[in-house]
């Protein structure tokens, strides 16, 4: 992105691609604009990262959308809850996905970067906000800080609070209803930035999780899970695990 003034390039490339979508396709922005019915809700972080369309290789309208520091679903955050009754009461999206990703800013925070046990601060309210992490963290404190690569220790946060949240999200009542009518599955997934790949955790209604296969501490560390792909295609969306 040019150094200059990356608001005016920001612009300059929207009005580039708004031009070069409806040359494409003629039809792409009235269609667009006659309403929404995406089939996946999408809970991910805000880092930059990490922007859900672009990942999953979709388009605007296929996915809705909400995004904050660290993909924290806390049971009391009523702009969580507000995104997710929205779209499972109202859009009736076919996909919840819970999606955390390696080199989480949160995560790193939230672990004493010299690996031992000393409790890690953030002022502020941001430090309020990680405070699940902080908890997590404590709770699993044997397990990561017997991980020596602090690139996997954040990493293993990253799983554990993805499996927190979704943990949460299931339990919420329009979730319960939605699943339980069979129209809603729900998916925690890990966003793995230096490939690209989004690994499905196999937590909520996706069976078939694969633990990492190498155990903490032992050296030669790896992440390792089934691998899962979002395909939206004559639409509709599912998730393929391969
Ligand atoms: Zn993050």
């Amino acid at each position: 992105m040019a150094q200059e003034d990356s608001f005016l390039y920001a612009l300059s490339s929207n009005n580039a691609w708004a031009g070069y979508k409806a040359h494409q396709n003629p039809n792409f922005f009235p269609k667009l604009a006659s309403g929404q019915t995406p089939q996946i809700l999408w809970l991910g972080c805000s880092d930059s990262r990490c922007p859900e369309t672009t990942i999953l290789g979709l388009q605007p309208g296929d996915v809705f959308t909400h995004r904050n520091v660290a993909n924290i679903v806390s049971p009391t955050d009523i702009n969580t809850a507000a995104v997710v009754e929205y779209a499972v009461a109202n859009l009736r999206v076919r996909h919840v996905v819970l999606c955390g990703h390696t080199g989480c800013g949160g995560c790193i925070a939230s672990l004493p970067s010299d690996g031992s046990d000393s409790n890690t601060r953030v002022g502020g309210v941001l430090g309020t906000w990680l405070t699940p992490l902080r908890a997590l963290r404590a709770a699993h404190g044997e397990e990561l800080d017997g991980i020596k690569d602090a690139s996997i220790r954040a990493a293993r946060l990253a799983e554990l609070n993805v499996e927190a949240g979704v943990r949460v999200l299931m339990a919420m009542g329009c979730v319960q209803d939605a699943v339980q009518e069979g129209r809603l599955e729900v998916h925690g997934c890990l966003f793995d930035i230096a490939s690209g790949r989004i690994r499905d955790l196999g937590f909520g209604t996706t069976k078939g999780y694969v633990r990492r296969a190498v155990g903490a501490g032992t050296g030669g560390e790896e992440v390792r899970g089934r691998h899962a792909q979002l395909v939206f295609r004559g639409g509709s969306a599912s998730m393929a695990v391969r």
